[in-house]
């Protein structure tokens, strides 16, 4: 099948061999980081050009095959394209939005809820998004996809520390992205995750179905259906994403047992209107993603160019609600600043009440009568 990564290979990598496209080391391995290479195929703006070589600017790279995307896709593009205004910090954000650090009991353990945890595994992803919420972690080092000794070292103290508490049933091996170390490292953490007998559920926070589909190779799925129940929240932002490599890869996690679903940051001139939302949530369905979570962007440092008002949030939840099947519909989120935990945004559909009758208004602004007996 000829594709848009196809068509972009011939174009930007006529000499390299079509089984080294498909292989996710090659793709790792050359990773478009410098400016150079970034201007080659997507001829930088003096904005983008400016951004990119400022001093501590957060690193751009991005895996060849989703520069195919990003190359097609002009929402796309601005994910992974620094900007200048990048470099302005407004009032009330800051670089560890979600108050993490504090809640650190063990180098890269998070455990804020009382019954699961936050593993941060990896420093490492094959795609740096400009809105990150981790940014102050990730890419900061030239880390290999392979985990040092002292990560190592870290990851037996994390292990642990969730041996030690009980009370941890659920935890999300996130990072950076932990698909991209090798399968045996992957193993390591799972198979030590599994030895911990109150742990029940694992998820495994990704972007890689999106930016490194050649990932789901026959050796990482079967490593991975040992250690169910395992789930994957996947992260995706817009419908260009979903390419047949992508709804390919898809399929393959959910034929392997692995509940996936999608988590979509809200992003100004990205993906804030309902027909793309509508678009990209129909699309995951179709390749067996059940729409998660709609999160508002974190107020992590230079993101205002991508932050979308919460009215705005919610006017575009009300055009799918009642406007599309409930499974395409994502539950719209934010998370609160500092550690204060996730809080769903939706209309109130609660007008009043009159008698023995709940005044409700329905999807299409209609007022309803509810039968509803107050004891
Ligand atoms: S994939 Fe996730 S962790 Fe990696 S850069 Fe994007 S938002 Fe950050």
């Amino acid at each position: 099948m000829t594709t848009d990564a196809t068509l972009f290979k011939r174009k930007f990598f006529p000499d390299v061999s079509t089984k080294d496209w498909n292989d996710w080391r090659w793709q790792m391995a050359n990773r478009i980081t410098s400016a150079a290479d970034l201007d080659r195929i997507f001829t930088l703006t003096a904005e983008e050009k400016a951004a990119l070589t400022a001093p501590d600017a957060f690193p751009a790279a991005i895996t060849p095959y989703y520069a195919s995307v990003a190359f097609s896709s002009p929402e796309v593009r601005r994910t992974v394209l620094p900007v200048p205004a990048e470099r302005t910090e407004l009032a009330g954000e800051t670089s560890d939005p979600l108050g993490e650090e504090p809640c650190m009991v063990a180098p890269g353990l998070v455990h804020r809820y009382p019954d699961r945890v936050l593993f941060l595994t990896t420093e490492y992803c094959s795609t740096y998004c400009r809105y990150c919420t981790r940014s102050r972690l990730v890419g900061r080092n030239s880390v290999p996809s392979r985990p040092s000794e002292k990560r190592k070292a870290c990851w037996l103290k994390a292990f642990d520390y969730i041996r030690k508490h009980p009370e941890v049933r659920d935890v999300l091996v996130s990072g950076g992205d932990p698909l991209t170390m090798e399968d045996g490292d992957i193993d390591f953490i799972l198979s030590s995750l599994r030895a911990i007998p109150h742990v029940e559920m694992i998820r495994i926070g990704t972007k890689t179905p999106v930016v490194l589909p050649m990932r789901f190779t026959p050796a990482l799925l079967k490593m991975i259906r040992k250690h169910h129940p395992v789930f994957f929240s996947v992260h995706m932002t817009h419908p260009a994403e979903i390419t047949p490599e992508a709804a390919k890869a898809c399929v393959k996690i959910a034929d392997a047992g692995i509940p996936a679903g999608s988590q979509t940051v809200l992003l100004k001139n990205v993906n804030d209107d309902a027909g793309t939302l509508k678009e990209l949530m129909h699309r995951l369905l179709k390749v067996r993603v059940r729409p998660y979570y709609l999160f508002q962007c974190d107020p992590i440092s230079g993101s205002m160019h991508f932050r979308v008002p919460v009215k705005k949030g919610l006017e575009i939840v009300d055009k799918l609600r009642g406007y599309t099947s409930g499974y395409a519909v994502p539950t719209y989120a934010v998370d609160i600043p500092g550690g204060g935990g996730k809080i769903v945004l939706a209309t109130d559909r609660v007008v009043g009440r009159d008698g023995d009758f709940l005044l409700l208004r329905n999807f299409e602004g209609k007022l309803c009568r509810y039968p509803d007996y107050e004891a």
